[in-house]
């Protein structure tokens, strides 16, 4: 295609612990392939990890975000609380559970809620829950944005997706929350390939997300079959589909022993690039206040002007892209969903989305694949002056 000499930077390449193939060779021979095992030990590897009480695996971060709202047993058509930007897997889980999502602004330095823009939408809407977002690998304030709109911490839903490797206060994202969503997909700072977590302070409420993951039975199929297991189980809450394998939850417990040595080349990686581009005419670097957090730099985002211009540009000169997120409120199905009025509630959002771009990070990203891309886009950004 093109120049053969020069392939592409990829936007995200997924990296694989060395172990992998082994565990995933092992528990193929072992005769138990689906929830099990693994998937017990995964959760207490993960939990370890986050420092959290309770881990409980799941499908995706998307069931986890369902099964936490189904577990909260809100009143059905309840207002639930979410950024517009996000993705659209969070806003679904709250259609899927049966609720009215209610559209939050961000804040264009943080690309996430403040306290402000959360109550001015806590105002307008009464709202029963509220999904917060860690956009980008930016741990937000939970505790303020639990405050400002007005719930107790037990309706408060964090989507963890951008969320291992970040940190508040020296506490790890999800390691004392009520309910923090995880997920390994492909592209995700520790990927499975599919995958998805709910870490949870509350014994409680992790019981019933570990109950509904599997359409609601009693017990899972490994321990009905273990010796002296029975083939007797009830179903007490009408549950999804959702459990994990043991052959991800190997793949998970390899992968999480390489973690720490990707988010160390993740932040040597955002060094160098900020190193190159703070201070580009036109260009807005968000989330650089960092005192007192931890960045998971799940994402490289900048605000450029001329945003699809530059990417069309980067893309000829070999470096793929992407943009997080589309917002819902410029999606056509929300936009039906909860009507025009709604969809005009968050303009920081509207003005910012035309604007943000992520450039290529990731473990793998080679030192020549970063000068290629910062050379790339210091050369469009100079072009516009
Ligand atoms: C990727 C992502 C999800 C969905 O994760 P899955 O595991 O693919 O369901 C949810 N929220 C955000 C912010 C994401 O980036």
């Amino acid at each position: 295609m093109g120049s053969e000499q020069q392939s592409t930077v990829p936007f995200t390449v997924p990296s694989f612990a060395g172990e992998v193939p082994d565990a995933v060779v092992k528990v193929l021979d072992s005769g138990w392939v689906t929830t099990g095992p693994q998937t017990a030990a995964f959760e207490q590897d993960f939990a370890d990890h986050l420092g959290a009480a309770h881990v409980v695996a799941v499908a995706s971060c998307t069931a986890a975000l369902e099964l936490c709202l189904r577990a909260m047993d809100l009143p059905p058509g309840s207002a639930v609380l979410t950024p517009s930007l996000t993705f659209c897997g969070a806003i679904n889980a709250i259609l899927h559970a049966g609720h009215r999502p209610v559209l939050v602004d961000i804040d264009a330095a943080t690309l996430v809620p403040s306290a402000a823009t959360v109550a001015a939408a806590a105002a307008r809407s009464r709202p029963a829950a509220m999904i917060v977002q860690n956009q980008g690998g930016y741990p937000v304030d939970v505790a303020a944005l639990t405050e400002a709109a007005g719930l107790d911490r037990t309706r408060v839903i964090e989507d963890a997706a951008h969320g291992p490797g970040a940190a508040r206060g020296g506490a790890p994202v999800g390691s004392s929350s009520y309910a923090a969503c995880f997920s390994f997909y492909a592209t995700k700072n520790m990927p499975i390939g599919e995958g998805g977590a709910v870490a949870s302070s509350d014994q409680e409420f992790a019981d019933r997300i570990r109950a509904t993951r599997l359409h609601g039975m009693s017990k899972d199929s490994w321990r009905r079959y273990l010796p002296g297991g029975s083939w007797r189980y009830d179903v007490k809450t009408i549950g999804l589909k959702a459990n994990m394998t043991d052959i991800q939850a190997s793949i998970g417990r390899a992968q999480l022993t390489a973690l720490p040595e990707w988010q160390r080349r993740r932040a040597e990686l955002v060094a160098r690039y900020d190193e190159a581009l703070l201070g580009l005419p036109g260009l807005v670097v968000p989330q650089r206040e960092l005192a007192g957090i931890q960045h998971a730099w799940h994402l490289y985002q900048v605000r450029v002007p001329d945003r699809d211009a530059i990417i069309a540009e980067l893309e000829s000169a070999g470096v793929a892209t992407s943009v997080h997120f589309i917002p819902a409120n410029h999606m056509t199905a929300y936009q039906e969903i909860l009507g025009a009025e709604e969809c005009a509630t968050v303009p920081v959002t509207d003005l910012v989305a035309e604007e943000l771009l992520s450039l290529p990070l990731y473990p793998g990203l080679s030192d020549d694949g970063l000068e290629r891309v910062i050379s790339a886009f210091t050369g469009a950004l100079r072009a516009r002056g």
